[in-house]
């Protein structure tokens, strides 16, 4: 339930109204706007009588939140979120962010060439998994804790920003003391004990959707980050299973606007897991920049058929280079343009 208050309510009717949510023994979270404050009421289980808010004085209204997920919802707030990264980039203020790198970390030469590489070209935040969530338990695992090291002496050296994935309790905390953004994995969008504990991290998240999940289910997946109060959740679809084979997943073009109806979270895309398919990832990526995401995160490997993952569709240097024209004219049509490095300006 939202208590949306008047324009000219002062802050002892809005403290008078979270007092009463408190007494009734809810949690009040008032959200100030810019036009007037609102007042959410969380761990509403559906008995909460909405009258006894109505004639309060500065109220002007009670809404009855209807979705399942409340936090994450338009609804709830209205304005976009808007992330703050280190170095002045913005998620969801409008510019595109683009996160670019190798699906792995796999040795200091690799992660310094891709990381040179994607900052000429134009990206802000270089992406690489230190811990890799695999389908077989034969394949590369990633590095672990040497490959964050690595990924910090990346940042030094090219002043890139880092998002990088955890996969469990132990990961998070040696991943949150180094990345600027937590990547939660596809395969672990529901696994809703290490999303508690993202909420508790201190750093900005990337949720991506998982492979069978709708929308909701994702948007659920964000509500428990948020619940904890980290408000700082980017969505991100990198493509759901299908019944053909032509890609590796299907990417879901339409829940960028669809995210952006129901959500005031960032949606960034991933093109690269999305097709899987190198001559597919720069197409998607310019139809993604024209549905309105705020981000891309696209595999970007100095040797592709060398990487120890993901090699058939991340894209080699200059093809990034020529992603990263096109998705700036596109940017442009739609009266948006992409993010600069730190410092560009
Ligand atoms: C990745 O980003 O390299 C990755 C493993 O992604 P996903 O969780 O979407 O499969
Ligand atoms: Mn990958």
């Amino acid at each position: 339930m939202l208590v949306v208050m008047r324009q000219d309510a002062t802050p002892e009717q809005v403290g008078r109204v979270v007092s009463a949510i408190e007494e009734m023994g809810y949690q009040a979270l008032p959200l100030p706007g810019r036009q007037r404050t609102t007042v959410g009421l969380v761990g509403n289980d559906g008995r909460v009588d909405g009258t006894r808010f109505e004639g309060m004085e500065g109220v002007q209204e009670v809404l009855h939140v209807s979705r399942p997920y409340k936090q994450v919802s338009r609804e709830w707030k209205p304005e976009p979120t808007v992330i703050r990264l280190p170095g002045g980039v913005s998620v969801g203020a409008g510019e595109v962010v683009v996160m670019a790198g190798p699906c792995s970390v796999e040795s200091e030469a690799q992660i310094l060439a891709a990381a040179r590489a994607v900052r000429d070209a134009g990206a802000t935040v270089l992406r690489a998994g230190a811990y890799k969530a695999r389908t077989s338990p034969y394949a590369f695992q990633g590095l672990g804790k040497p490959g964050l090291e690595l990924l910090a002496r990346a940042r030094q050296e090219t002043g890139l920003l880092i998002v990088t994935e955890a996969m469990d309790a132990e990961g998070l905390t040696a991943v949150a003391a180094v990345a600027d953004i937590v990547q939660i994995g596809a395969r672990n969008m529901q696994n809703y004990p290490l999303l508690r504990l993202a909420g508790r991290c201190g750093k900005p998240v990337l949720l991506k959707r998982g492979i069978s999940a709708t929308i909701q289910e994702l948007l659920l997946s964000a509500e428990y980050i948020l619940a904890e109060g980290n408000p700082d959740v980017m969505l991100c679809e990198r493509g759901i299973r299908g019944f053909d084979t032509a890609t590796r997943n299907v990417f879901d073009l339409s829940a960028i606007p669809v995210i952006r109806e129901l959500s005031h979270l960032p949606i960034i895309a991933d093109p690269s897991h999305g097709t899987g398919r190198r001559d597919m990832v720069t197409p998607m990526a310019r139809a993604a920049v024209a549905a309105g995401a705020d981000g891309l995160l696209v595999e970007v490997h100095p040797n592709p058929e060398a990487a120890r993952s993901d090699g058939a569709q991340s894209l080699h240097p200059p093809q990034f280079e020529r992603l990263m024209v096109e998705a700036r004219a596109i940017a442009e049509v739609i009266g948006r343009r992409i993010a600069e490095p730190a410092g560009v300006k």
